[in-house]
């Protein structure tokens, strides 16, 4: 699989992306799989993983500024 950015090798590793779900909060997920550019900074989920990161972001309080949820799955 190749980066849509810049076309370079794409890995599958575990890293803590911080992902923010509106203007007040970002989530930290802590050893989340992702397909991560080898290159440039750009990064992709895979579908259930994305249905996971969505769903755990349902659960965070809209008062919440910072949360860190680790991915257990
Ligand atoms: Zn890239």
């Amino acid at each position: 699989m190749k980066c849509h950015i810049c076309g370079a090798e794409i890995r599958a590793v575990r890293t803590d992306p911080p992902i923010q779900s509106d203007e007040q909060c970002i989530v930290i997920f802590k050893n989340l799989p992702v397909l991560q550019c080898e290159n440039c900074s750009e990064y992709l989920l895979e579908d259930a993983v994305m249905a996971w990161v969505d769903e755990a972001m349902e659960k965070v309080s809209p008062s919440t500024e910072l949360e860190i949820i680790r991915y257990a799955a």
